[in-house]
């Protein structure tokens, strides 16, 4: 018998998840995994939040908290805008959510109406399809490819937009690819939006302070004030602070647009565990060197995989602005066969493959609506990248009918 509801049946399971329960499974088998699938922070969440947390719990902060967020964790939200990203916003204007995950739920729950268009930049977050799908959306892809930077373009954008369309999904620096654009492209695309009223934009900043190579961020809504009344931007502590456990997200957008969240919230889950509130206050009002001393480390794992990677024919990939993600081309793989016969047809193939002949677990660029790409997470010791890239070498090198 089948539990599921219809609206279910377009849905898939997130494709990081599924890459890591493939990875539990051959570990169970006996296999030596090393699972580079999972987007999150190999770091643990500093002391200083962890006993801001401990003093909620002292303190009585155990209630049911309000649905929108404590007041101090919106006001933390409010300065942490103003401080870091040049945004005005009022606490009402600040909904706290568990995980980002949850804030892009509220949004699109709050707003689709059925058969509403959502623009999505592929390679994209996957979640964002599949909340689409759910709710009964239609997610409009646009393949932005490697040789654009991973980077939509104004025209692409235009070209995209028709009546239907309810809103733009842009993450920046982004999950996959650590695509990170520049002001002048970020204006250019405000300059396409601004014809367009119905189209709301949604910024997802989540990767703000993971940027390498001097990049300075800019939030969208900063740069296109003129939009600010259509703009929900979205973050929260979950990369930045090595807090994904924690499940605090956070938006920021027009009072309505919150009110229509928080209605949603409501039904949902309430307000956000009070405790990871305290602690996600803590982390944004607190000391920031932790989040500089985990930019530092992810910028030195990425130039460790750039330069392995560089020396692995038939796998290709520019350094990455920001995030801690490797989104690796592997075009050259496809059509190749395994030492067993078997033919490598896809970026799953190839995945399935490096998974079995190298150990090591990757998420297949399909995952993300752009293929033929793998991606590995840098969010893991040195000395553990390092292994996994000998590995992948090695499988690669066994490869047979392979043209570099
Ligand atoms: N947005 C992007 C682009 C992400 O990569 C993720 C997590 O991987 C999220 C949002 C969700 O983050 P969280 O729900 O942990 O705050």
């Amino acid at each position: 018998m089948s539990f599921a509801a219809a609206r279910l049946a377009a849905v898939n399971p997130s494709a990081s998840a599924w890459v890591s329960q493939a990875a539990r499974e051959a570990r169970a088998r006996g296999q030596n995994i090393i699972d580079l699938g999972l987007g999150e922070p190999d770091f643990d969440t500093p002391d200083h939040i962890k006993a801001a947390a401990h003093q909620a719990a002292l303190a009585g902060e155990t209630k049911y908290p309000p649905t929108q967020g404590t007041h101090a964790m919106r006001q933390a939200v409010v300065g942490k805008l103003a401080r870091e990203n040049g945004l005005s916003y009022t606490p009402e204007e600040v909904i706290v959510s568990n995980g980002a995950k949850q804030v892009l739920f509220n949004a699109l729950m709050a707003t689709l109406e059925p058969g509403d268009e959502v623009l999505l930049c592929a390679p994209y977050f996957g979640q964002y399809k599949d909340i689409v799908l759910l709710l009964g959306g239609r997610p409009v892809p646009i393949p932005c490819p490697a040789e654009a930077g991973f980077r939509l373009t104004p025209a692409q954008l235009a070209g995209a937009i028709t009546a239907k369309t309810r809103w733009l999904l842009f993450n920046q620096p982004g999950n996959p690819s650590g695509a990170v654009y520049s002001e002048d492209e970020i204006t250019a695309l405000g300059a396409v939006l601004r014809a367009h009223p119905r189209v709301l934009i949604l910024s997802d900043e989540i990767y703000e302070h993971i940027l390498f190579d001097g990049r300075v961020f800019r939030s969208f809504a900063a740069l296109c004030p003129d939009l600010r009344d259509r703009t929900l931007t979205v973050n929260g502590v979950s990369k930045a602070y090595a807090m994904t456990g924690w499940r605090i997200g956070y938006g920021a957008g027009p009072e309505a647009l919150i009110a229509a969240m928080t209605k949603v919230q409501s039904q949902i889950s309430s307000g956000a565990c009070s405790i990871a509130q305290a602690a996600a206050a803590a982390a944004l009002t607190g000391p920031q060197e932790c989040v500089r001393a985990f930019c530092a480390a992810f910028a030195r794992r990425r130039d460790l995989v750039v330069a392995r990677i560089a020396d692995i024919p038939g796998l290709t990939l520019d350094p990455p602005g920001g995030a801690f993600y490797a989104l690796i081309g592997c075009a050259a793989l496809i059509g190749t066969r395994s030492p067993e016969g078997e033919t490598l047809a896809s970026d799953a193939d190839v995945t399935a493959y490096l998974l079995r002949a190298a150990g090591v677990a990757a998420v297949p660029g399909s995952a993300y609506d752009l293929s033929p790409f793998f991606r590995i997470s840098t969010a893991a010791s040195d000395a553990v990248l390092e292994t996994a890239l000998d590995r992948i070498a090695r499988a690669v090198a066994d490869l047979k009918g392979f043209r570099p």
